[in-house]
């Protein structure tokens, strides 16, 4: 009994709105992305953009332009779009739930 009682319980509470929130934000992203045919991927899109699949530099210099990568640590090149799926691939395989439909 007491303020100190009092005190766990609103804590405890405020923790488990906390929480609901976010899970209902990811719900939504994870909705969204469905209705648009799109595999959900946790991570920075801009980054992907911008990091090399060869060396794992990251560096907006590797963007000269948007639809073209040039690394500027080994100096690997390609289609931007190529680039960042790859990126996005090769970190989202481990959740892949179907494997089977690959990159080659
Ligand atoms: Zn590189």
């Amino acid at each position: 009994m007491g303020i100190r009682d009092r005190m766990a319980v609103s804590k405890a509470h405020w923790r488990r709105q906390q929480s609901g929130a976010f899970s209902q934000l990811r719900q939504c992203i994870v909705y969204n992305a469905r209705l648009a045919g799109v595999p959900v991927v946790v991570g920075d899109p801009r980054k992907t953009s911008r990091s090399c699949p060869a060396c794992g530099v990251i560096d907006k210099r590797n963007r000269p332009d948007p639809a073209h990568f040039r690394c500027v640590g080994s100096g690997s090149a390609g289609p931007a779009g190529t680039i960042a799926a790859g990126n996005i691939a090769s970190r989202a395989a481990v959740n892949r739930p179907d494997a089977a439909g690959g990159i080659a």
